[in-house]
């Protein structure tokens, strides 16, 4: 795409209400745009990462079986009542049209995806089953200070798996655990993020938690990084220790941001809507049932959180809004045409190339706006790197700039 075109431009300040590094840094490179508080849209560089982590995250739940769907946002409330959480969900926004009646505006969707399961499947054959969704949820959220990692409105991924045996749900909640491994390794954050044990609540012992690691992080965990795994903080106490084996002095604590969680729900949701299966035997039972999140937007945040420095974004290949930047300082026609026929022919090759264009800025400003952005990979051309066939290559993460052929970068 080329940069002249693109409508959002950079700004040197993000407005003055935003605190948070991810917020300010998106805003100001032009990903995101802030609506109120907690509330965002994206932009074209924003959504071309959104669907690059969409992406990834969708392969990993087709292969293990997902099917997906996209359920309503409005609930009905009566299917809130079921569960008891129209009362007890401090979260929900509840919305009421002009005849009075109120609805819920989805947060999180046990109370649609449990039904919608019943009105198909009712024997042993009709399960195991994993349905998911990627899709924007909304919670009235108190603390909407840290830009997209906590939105009142913002993008989850969320699978419901349903199971007619302890042992199935087990074997397949064991499998979620590595496909949370290798999302959130695509991404670029695997080795800051530490499967993490917590509280499942009511039912079960343990929920877990992939926690990664930053400063901007509300959670505290403890990391053993031996055994690769953390506990969190609202969980430690010496009983716990002792059934994951894990030593208090071999412990670090460390701030961290949840980017995704797995569930054991047990009966919790399919019991209210008497979602059940016959056996072999004609023997009716209650389905069990897990569900697994990971909030798209978060994750991006964390991302940027995690990997920026002092001069802006850096984009892991995998979700940066493009491959290559190629940032042309030549003024001259004729040299401009020839910038011109390389960006064509990197697009042939299929690669993604934002290639700044704009004529009267300043390499400086192109250069910061670049450092600002973040694409992983920099092609420099000037007219002098022009007079010898040639580009300087240079990575976000390094200081030093190769010059290189330009017959050489096109094989
Ligand atoms: P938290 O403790 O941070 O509020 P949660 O326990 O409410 O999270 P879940 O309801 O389990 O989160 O949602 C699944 C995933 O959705 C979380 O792991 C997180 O990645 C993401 N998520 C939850 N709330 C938000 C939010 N307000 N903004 C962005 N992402 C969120
Ligand atoms: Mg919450």
């Amino acid at each position: 795409m080329r940069q002249s075109q693109l409508f959002t431009k950079t700004k040197k300040e993000a407005p003055a209400d935003e605190v948070s590094k991810n917020a300010k840094l998106l805003i100001r490179a032009g990903f995101i745009n802030k609506e109120m508080a907690g509330v965002y849209s994206y932009l074209p560089l924003g959504l071309r990462v959104l669907k690059k982590v969409e992406n990834i995250i969708r392969k990993e739940m087709d292969n293990v079986g997902g099917q997906e769907i996209l359920m309503s946002s409005f609930q009905p409330k009566e299917n809130w009542e079921k569960t008891g959480r129209w009362n007890s969900m401090d979260d929900l926004y509840k919305v009421s049209d002009s005849s009075k009646r109120e609805v819920a505006l989805g947060p999180t969707h046990e109370e649609i995806v449990v039904p919608i399961l019943r009105n198909y499947a009712s024997s042993y054959k009709d399960f195991p089953v994993a349905v998911y969704q990627i899709q924007n949820k909304f919670r009235m959220e108190l603390r909407a200070k840290s830009g997209i990692l906590r939105g009142r409105e913002f993008i989850m991924k969320d699978m419901y798996s349903f199971h007619t045996s302890q042992k199935d749900f087990e074997n397949f909640y064991e499998k979620m655990k590595d496909v949370y491994k290798s999302i959130f390794q695509r991404v670029g954050i695997g080795d800051m993020t530490y499967m993490t044990f917590a509280s499942g609540g009511t039912f079960s012992k343990y929920s877990h938690e992939f926690q990664t690691v930053t400063p901007a992080g509300e959670d505290t965990i403890y990391i053993d990084k031996e055994k690769n795994i953390a506990i969190n903080k609202e969980v430690f106490n010496d009983e716990v220790l002792e059934s994951l084996g894990l030593k208090k002095e071999k412990l670090i604590e460390s701030h961290s941001i949840e980017v995704g969680n797995i569930f054991d729900l047990k009966t919790k949701y399919s019991e209210p809507f008497d979602l059940s299966f016959t056996d072999e035997k004609g023997q009716k039972h209650t389905i069990l049932m897990g569900c697994y999140g990971i909030g798209l937007s978060r994750l991006i945040g964390t991302v940027v959180e995690a990997l920026a420095d002092d001069k802006g974004i850096i984009w892991p290949e995998s979700i940066s809004p493009f491959q290559i930047h190629l940032v042309s300082l030549c003024t001259d026609e004729a040299d401009i045409k020839k910038v011109d026929n390389l960006y064509e022919r990197l697009k042939l090759q299929g690669k993604e190339v934002l290639y700044d264009d704009r004529i009267g800025v300043r390499p400086g400003e192109k250069f910061a706006d670049s450092d600002l952005i973040g694409m992983p990979t920099r092609y420099i051309i000037s007219p002098k790197t022009l007079a010898n066939e040639s580009v300087e290559i240079k990575k976000r993460t390094e200081s030093e700039a190769k010059i290189i052929s330009i017959d050489e970068l096109l094989k």
